[in-house]
């Protein structure tokens, strides 16, 4: 989710509003805008695109304005487009919001709003706030921010003004950050710290359900439930390279440490417990079209193939369908054989790859549906699908794709539920796979507060040459993702094989000096990854486990065990990828190799 910035204060707000969106810049956007109190009245300009496209559009124009709120914008509801910027401006023109997150009831808000006469113009799920607090407004705008927050079920970071009250921002935040910065006759809101530090280091941040009145001078918070806060203001040390990567040496460590909150972002509002099945607005025009499928091919490129893979063995276990994984530079040459009762999925994190778009548009020629699975939101692929679900990962930097991967897998296994449900499997099983699902991100966070193990393990071998990763059933993408992790970033040489497959040949490679890490997860072939293990130590290699929690045994056969929680089998990838991207970027950081932007790599690979 994107950034804000607000400032009340002694100077012209412009300048400084621009200067805070630039520093913003780093979290990946897609369009900006501003709205300022000027003495005609609200005005707000906004376009898609980079901020320097709208000082372009705003070069014409001065502004004598103290008070303004700026945005830029990660699209989750409505294309990146000029209409769908922020800020979104209520009917009666007098009130402007920027908003980071997602509002999860937006549709029922928007109906209720349009049975009221209001016009809604954008896309978006922020428009409906801008409505909301335009409905409850009398005459303090904090209490019809207070009146309208109540109402909206969701993630927000949010700053408003309203020219009526021109001596305050209001600010308001659930679940996505934000911050007040206070200087001499001077007042900043802010969704991350970088906006604000070339002005002042003394910030207050708000909690989740909380509400600021910002004045040039004061700053009042309280609950959405108008319980007075107290709260003392932190002075921050940070340069401003360490802010923008909130402390980690590299965005890929940043977005590894964040799959606890972006996996719950791709299941917030889409779990239907009481019908033991998910909801996922993308798809729900093509219901009866979903029921009748016969067979599912889903193609990809790179991480999102490895995400494809699991999605094959979920999709063929939970709804019965046969799958087939394919990589879309080869799809889309091939002649397949697809008829109506076949759904293409298309995984793309950028939602542009050259090769997955134009394998996209190959299977639809042919007549199939084809549905996306894309984090961009309004990208091509997006946009060409028939439908499909956004995995809500949130803007990934580090080329290497980490964050983006586990909400692929996520929403393959939303997917999964959903055509399950309207398939073999019964309302007890939907609820247990529901109720796996949501232990996840606890679950991650139980290995990622557990690093330094994996460091460890990282400093005895990053002068490897080779590495080989083995895994069986689902976690067999698993390994593959693990030796391609460490390629892209760290150099050496990996290759992920099925466990079993190894005595066909790598085997042959196995020495004193071969380190393999095995996924060897209590589950159904445990047995059978074990006897691979002793084949690898027979010769001497040394095997680097990742075990479930509790498994007693396994220490004795291996050199080094990560463990991590038991968990539903077929959802072990997303807990065994965690230690395998950390290993991976610890032997990168040990090689001092730039994590972020490996050599020869792009992160989204628009050429064939
Ligand atoms: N959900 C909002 C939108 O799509 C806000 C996106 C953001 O966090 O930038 O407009």
């Amino acid at each position: 989710m994107c950034g804000i910035v607000g400032y009340i204060g002694h100077r012209k707000a412009t300048p400084i509003l621009i200067d805070g969106l630039k520093r913003l810049e780093y979290r990946g956007y897609d369009s900006a805008g501003i709205a300022l109190i000027e003495d005609e009245g609200l005005i707000h300009e906004k376009t898609a695109g980079k901020v320097d496209a709208l000082v372009a559009h705003l070069a014409d124009r001065t502004f004598t304005s103290h008070v303004g709120i700026a945005h830029t914008r990660w699209a989750t509801h409505g294309e990146p487009s000029d209409l769908n910027a922020h800020p979104q401006v209520d009917n009666s023109g007098n009130i402007a919001v920027v908003h980071n997150g997602i509002i999860e009831n937006y549709r029922a808000l928007r109906q209720i709003l349009e049975q009221q006469g209001y016009k809604i113009l954008s896309d978006t799920d922020t428009e409906i706030i801008a409505h909301l607090i335009g409905f409850h407004y009398e005459d303090d705008l904090t209490e019809a921010v207070r009146a309208s927050m109540s109402l909206v079920v969701g993630t927000y970071a949010i700053a408003v003004i309203d020219k009526r009250s021109p001596d305050v921002i209001v600010a308001a935040r659930n679940g996505a950050p934000l911050l007040i910065a206070c200087g001499e006759n001077e007042n900043f809101v802010a969704s991350d710290a970088a906006a604000i530090l070339s002005y002042t280091n003394k910030v207050t941040y708000l909690e989740d359900r909380e509400i600021a009145t910002v004045s040039i001078n004061n700053f009042q918070i309280s609950t959405i439930e108008k319980v007075k806060v107290d709260r003392q203001a932190t002075e921050l040390d940070w340069t401003l390279g360490a802010i923008e990567k909130a402390g980690h040496d590299y965005f890929m460590h940043k977005e590894i440490h964040e799959q606890p909150e972006t996996l719950h972002n791709a299941m917030r509002g889409r779990l239907n417990f009481e019908e033991a099945t998910v909801r996922l607005n993308g798809l729900t025009d093509h219901l009866d079209d979903l029921s009748r499928i016969k067979r599912v091919i889903i193609t990809a490129c790179g991480t999102s193939w490895h995400a494809a893979l699991i999605g094959e063995y979920l999709l063929e276990e939970y709804a019965g369908l046969p799958v087939e994984v394919e990589y879309a530079s080869e799809f889309r040459y091939r002649s397949p054989i697809i008829d109506d009762g076949t759904l293409v999925l298309v995984i793309s994190q950028s939602g542009e790859t050259a090769d997955t778009l134009a394998a996209m548009r190959e299977a639809r020629r042919k007549g199939a549906k084809a549905l996306g699975i894309v984090n961009s939101v309004g990208s091509t692929i997006a946009r060409e699908s028939d439908g499909g679900v956004y995995i809500h990962a949130g803007p990934e930097i580090g080329v290497a794709s980490t964050k983006a991967f586990t909400s692929q897998i996520m929403v393959l296994s939303l997917i999964t539920i959903l055509l399950g449900r309207m398939r073999n499997i019964s309302a007890n099983m939907g609820s247990e796979m529901i109720a796996a699902l949501e232990s996840v991100p606890e679950k991650i966070q139980s290995i990622l507060d557990r690093e330094d193990e994996i460091k460890k393990i990282a400093e005895l071998y990053y002068q490897s040459n080779n590495f080989l990763y083995l895994g069986r059933g689902v976690n067999f993408p698993v390994a593959l993702e693990g030796a391609l992790k460490l390629k892209e970033i760290s150099y050496i040489h990996a290759e992920g094989y099925p466990a079993a497959e190894m005595k066909h040949g790598p085997i042959a490679l196995i020495d004193e000096k071969m380190p393999v890490v095995v996924i060897a997860t209590k589950d159904s072939i445990y047995d059978k990854v074990m006897s691979n293990i002793s084949q690898v130590r027979a010769r001497k290699g040394r095997v680097i486990a990742i075990a479930t929690e509790g498994d007693t045994e396994i220490a004795q056969h291996v050199n080094h065990v990560f463990y991590i929680p038991a968990i539903k089998q077929c959802f072990t990838p997303l807990l065994s990828v965690i230690p395998l991207q950390l290993m991976a970027y610890h032997m990168a950081v040990l090689r001092d190799c730039n994590v972020d932007q490996p050599r020869n790599l792009a992160k989204s690979v628009t050429v064939e």
